[in-house]
């Protein structure tokens, strides 16, 4: 977990480009965007992945929503739409273990993307 690059820039060991913060959440810009607005939104609780998700987990879970429909109206995307992506595990194509949900916008999506 010491390793969890989402951990880290959580305890702002690493920097980044945050957009939103409370006590159980973060939202940063990702790092190479696929879309003119792509944010990275986790829980500040280290879960791997979706599938790890637990009973305990599900109140955080729920205010990522509502999180996410903060910045997307901040980031000015919310009237014309977004995408929400989770990837999970090595064939849905997950890099980071920490469980995070891409918030895309900005652009008419494609449907391949991230
Ligand atoms: P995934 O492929 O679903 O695991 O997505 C991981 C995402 O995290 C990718 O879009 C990366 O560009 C992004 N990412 C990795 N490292 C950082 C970082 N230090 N700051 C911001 N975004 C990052
Ligand atoms: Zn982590």
């Amino acid at each position: 977990m010491n390793d969890c690059i989402f951990c880290k820039i959580i305890n702002k060991e690493i920097p980044s480009d945050i957009v939103y913060e409370d006590e159980e959440i973060i939202a940063f810009k990702d790092i190479a965007p696929k879309a003119p607005v792509h944010i990275i939104v986790i829980p500040k609780k280290h879960i791997g992945k979706i599938t790890e998700i637990e009973k305990e987990d599900e109140t955080v879970i729920g205010e990522i929503y509502s999180a996410i429909n903060k910045i997307a109206e901040e980031q000015g995307i919310a009237e014309r739409g977004f995408r929400v992506i989770i990837n999970c595990g090595e064939d849905g194509g997950q890099e980071v273990n920490h469980v995070h949900f891409h918030l895309l916008g900005g652009t008419k999506l494609g449907m391949k993307i991230v």
